[in-house]
C-alpha cells in the first residue's frame, strides 16, 4: 500500500487534517479495535485508491515549543517510510524559520511534495497565501483542515501522484514481516532463521524497498521476509521514541501476509508491543506472536500459562492468535516459529464454499438469531465468503442496521470455533438482501 505522512511544525493543522483524512473510512470499519491506539495512522480511500496517511507530528500534539531536532527527525521519518508527503503551513502566521528548516530537508526529496496552505477561509487569506511561493517548492494548495474546504482538490492530486499499484503476480508465497520493538531480538531471529544468507540479497537498481523482499527456503518452507532493516540502516533516525519505531513498521506490515511480532520475554507486552499488534490487525494480515528471550526467562509451573494469558488479556477481543516461547539465541523453537506463521498463512487463504457456510452458520444463526429491535425481528437469508485476500464474510439480513458489533463477535466466535482461523483477523458484515 502507499503511504502519505503529514509533516510541518507544530499547531498548523495536522491533526486536524488527518482526522479528516481517516474519519470516514475508521467509522466504517473500525468499530472493534481500540481508537486511540493508533492516533497517529490510519487508512484512506479517494477515488477508489486506499492508502494509509501517517501524521508524524502526532506525538506532541498540544507542544508548542518543539524543538527543531524533533521536526528534523519528523522529516527524516516521513521522508523515508513515505510515498508522498503533505508539507503544512499556516498562513495565519506567514512563512516561519521552522518552515524554512522544513524545506531545506524536503528539497533533496524525489518524491511528490505537497505544500499545503492551511487555515485559507476567506479570499483575503486566499491572497496572503501567495507568500508561501517564497519557499521556492512550488504550487501550493490552500485548505481549511476545519471546513475541510479544499481537501478534496488535495486528495484528487495526492492519489494521481502515488506509485502505480504494482500488480503483484499471484505468488504463491507466504510474506512474512518481522516486527518489533527495538531490542526484541528481530535481526537475532532472522539469523538465527536464515544465517548468513541474508546478505547476499540482490541489490537491484531502482528498486529501494522491495529489493528487500526476499525468497528464502527453510525447514522446506518458502516464504519472502519483508525486512525493512536495508532502509532503516541508511537512516538517520534513530527509533528512540516509540512512535517512530512503530511507523518504522508499517510498509513491512502492509506489504506482508502475515506479521511475526517479536516481543522481548524480559519486558512483557508493553504499549509498543500493542501498537504494532493493532497495526497488523488493522491492516487485517495474520499474526503470530513470538515471546523471544525465553532462555532468560526463570521458569516456574506456570510461567508460560501466565505470560500468555497475560498477552490475551492485553489482545482481547482478538486473542485466536499463536504465541510461541522462543530464543532466537539457541535457536529454541525457530522451526515451530516459521511452521505457525506458514499455518496462518494457510488460515488466512482459505475461502469457504458458500454452500458448506450455508450449511454450517446459517443454522447457529437461527437458532440464536439478533436481538430483536423495537419488535422487529431480524431474518439472516444466506451468506457467503468475499473474495477478498483477507476473510470477509456477508450475512445478507432483512434488518442488517440492527445487528451490532456484540452480535458479530459472537458470530466470529462460532466461525473461529468451527473453522480454522487462528492468527487471522476476519471481518464479518450484515448487509441487505
Ligand atoms: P532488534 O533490534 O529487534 O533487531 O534486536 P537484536 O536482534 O539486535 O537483539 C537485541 C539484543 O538482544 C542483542 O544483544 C541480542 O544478542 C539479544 N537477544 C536477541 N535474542 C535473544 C535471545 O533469544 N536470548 C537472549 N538471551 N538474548 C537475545
Amino acid at each position: 500500500g502507499s503511504i502519505v505522512a503529514i509533516v510541518g511544525r507544530p499547531n498548523v493543522g495536522k491533526s486536524t487534517l488527518f482526522n479528516r483524512l481517516i474519519q470516514r473510512r475508521e467509522a466504517i470499519v473500525d468499530a472493534v479495535s481500540g481508537v486511540t491506539r493508533d492516533r497517529n495512522y490510519g487508512k484512506t480511500e479517494w477515488n477508489g485508491r486506499t492508502f494509509s496517511v501517517i501524521d508524524t507530528g502526532g506525538y506532541v500534539v498540544g507542544s508548542d515549543d518543539i524543538f527543531e531536532v524533533e521536526i528534523d527527525k519528523q522529516v527524516e521519518l516521513a521522508i523515508d517510510e513515505a510515498d508522498a508527503i503533505i508539507f503544512m503551513v499556516d498562513v495565519e502566521s506567514g512563512v516561519t524559520g521552522m518552515d524554512e528548516a522544513v524545506t531545506n530537508l524536503l528539497r533533496r526529496v524525489k518524491k511528490p511534495i505537497f505544500l499545503v496552505v492551511n487555515k485559507v477561509d476567506t479570499a483575503i487569506r486566499q491572497n496572503d497565501a501567495s507568500e508561501f511561493y517564497s519557499l521556492g517548492l512550488g504550487e501550493y494548495h490552500t485548505i481549511s483542515s476545519i471546513s475541510g474546504s479544499g481537501t478534496g482538490e488535495l486528495l484528487d492530486a495526492i492519489v494521481e501522484a502515488l506509485p502505480a499499484i504494482e500488480e503483484k503476480e499471484e505468488e504463491e508465497i507466504p510474506r512474512f514481516a518481522v516486527v518489533g520493538r527495538p531490542n526484541a531480538g528481530k535481526s537475532s531471529f532472522i539469523n538465527a532463521l536464515i544465517g548468513e544468507d541474508r546478505y547476499i540479497v540482490t541489490d537491484i537498481a531502482g528498486t529501494t524497498r522491495d529489493s528487500l523482499d526476499t525468497k528464502y527456503n527453510r525447514f522446506g518452507f518458502d516464504f519472502n521476509l519483508v525486512d525493512t532493516a536495508g532502509i532503516r540502516k541508511k537512516s538517520k533516525v534513530s527509533e528512540d521514541l516509540e512512535f517512530y519505531s512503530v511507523m518504522r513498521s508499517v510498509r513491512a506490515i502492509e506489504n506482508s501476509d502475515v506479521c511475526i511480532l517479536l516481543i522481548d520475554a524480559t519486558r512483557g507486552f508493553e504499549g509498543q508491543d500493542q501498537s504494532i499488534f493493532w497495526l497488523a490487525e488493522k491492516n487485517k494480515k495474520g499474526i503470530v506472536v513470538l515471546v523471544n528471550k525465553w532462555d532468560l526467562v526463570e521458569k516456574e509451573t506456570n510461567t508460560t500459562k501466565e505470560f500468555e494469558a497475560m498477552i490475551r488479556r492485553e489482545t482481547a477481543p482478538f486473542t485466536d492468535v499463536p504465541i510461541i516461547f522462543i530464543s532466537a539465541l539457541t535457536k529454541q523453537r525457530i522451526f515451530k516459529a516459521i511452521e505457525t506463521a506458514v499455518e496462518v498463512y494457510e488460515n488466512r487463504k482459505q475461502k469457504i464454499s458458500t454452500s458448506k457456510l450455508n450449511d454450517t452458520m446459517l443454522d447457529i444463526v437461527k437458532q440464536n438469531p439478533p436481538p430483536a429491535h423495537k419488535g422487529k425481528y431480524v431474518k439472516v437469508k444466506y451468506c457467503m465468503q468475499l473474495p477478498s485476500p483477507t476473510p470477509q464474510f456477508v450475512f445478507y439480513a432483512n434488518l442488517p442496521q440492527y445487528v451490532k458489533d456484540p452480535y458479530k463477535r459472537y458470530v466470529e466466535n462460532k466461525m473461529r470455533e468451527i473453522y480454522n482461523f487462528t492468527g487471522v483477523p476476519i471481518v464479518i458484515h450484515f448487509r441487505k438482501k
